[in-house]
């Protein structure tokens, strides 16, 4: 079933999606839940999974989970995974979200600054999907969607570490779907532009680079999150079955046009 709209009804599956207790995570997950996923939201804080996992569940009806990790820690990857599947089964669907920015001058940028960022923004979709992979080859199926951003194709000044990790997660999301798809399994990096988050409060703030990123975006404005929900929808769906490997801007145009 790939091409009517029925496709994109995701009831019956279940859904985790990591730094979903604010911003872009959070409405990713009352995405999917609108969209009949049973949903686990999920951040480092176990107050603010469950406070975002209740709203969503009064707002689309559906049930929705919460549960807290550090995605850095492996051993807690790893706990948190066999919590969800000893509740839920395998996710049917994984959503590597959870992610932070620092910006500096190069020059003022630490290794530990560094290791942060790639902890925090790569590895962690790296110990995400190799442990849901397993259960995920064992039952044929399941999609996976690393959030990428604009910021893999388009450099600025002062996240050259950032950049660095979301260039990553492009070639973590071919590496994967070389690695998944003879298993059923699709991997495609939803990559959003300028959104304003807790992520992007310091550029919000500042009118002139506000303006900027509105200049610069074809269509004019930033994104809002509700713009992500049906890209994510439809790459958690059976209507992308033959769509692997791809990395999907949503962007408003701004990786189009110079
Ligand atoms: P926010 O800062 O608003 O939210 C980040 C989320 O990630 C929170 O739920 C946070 O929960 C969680 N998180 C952060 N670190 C960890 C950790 N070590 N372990 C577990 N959870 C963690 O950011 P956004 O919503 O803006 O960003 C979400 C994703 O979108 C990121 O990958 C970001 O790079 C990407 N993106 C954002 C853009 C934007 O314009 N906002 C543009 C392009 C990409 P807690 O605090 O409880 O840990």
């Amino acid at each position: 079933m790939t091409s009517d709209t029925t496709a994109f009804d995701l009831s019956g599956r279940t859904a985790l999606v990591t730094g979903s207790s604010r911003g872009i995570g959070r409405r990713l997950a009352e995405g999917l839940s609108a969209a009949g996923a049973t949903v686990v939201v999920h951040g480092r804080s176990a107050v603010a999974a469950s406070a975002a996992a209740e709203q969503i569940a009064g707002r689309t009806g559906n049930p929705v989970f919460a549960e807290a990790f550090d995605v850095t820690d492996e051993d807690g990857v790893d706990g948190g995974l066999s919590r969800i599947e000893a509740r839920h089964g395998v996710p049917d669907i994984l959503v590597n979200n959870a992610g932070m920015q620092l910006r500096a001058p190069i020059t003022e940028f630490t290794a530990a600054d560094w290791n942060t960022l790639v902890a925090t923004n790569l590895t962690s979709a790296f110990l995400l999907s190799r442990r849901v992979a397993a259960g995920m080859i064992a039952r044929g199926s399941g999609r996976i969607v690393n959030i990428g951003s604009v910021q893999s194709q388009l450099a600025r000044p002062g996240i050259a570490p950032y950049s660095a990790t979301k260039g990553g997660i492009v070639m973590l999301t071919k590496g994967l779907c070389a690695d998944l798809a003879p298993h059923g399994i699709t991997v495609n990096s939803l990559a959003p532009g300028y959104f304003a988050t807790e992520l992007t409060k310091a550029l919000v703030d500042d009118a002139e680079f506000s303006a900027w990123v509105a200049g610069r975006t074809p269509a004019g404005r930033w994104g809002d999150v509700g713009d992500l929900v049906g890209p994510l929808v439809f790459l958690a769906s059976e209507a992308s079955a033959f769509v692997n490997g791809q990395i999907l801007y949503v962007d408003g145009g701004m990786t189009a046009v110079v």
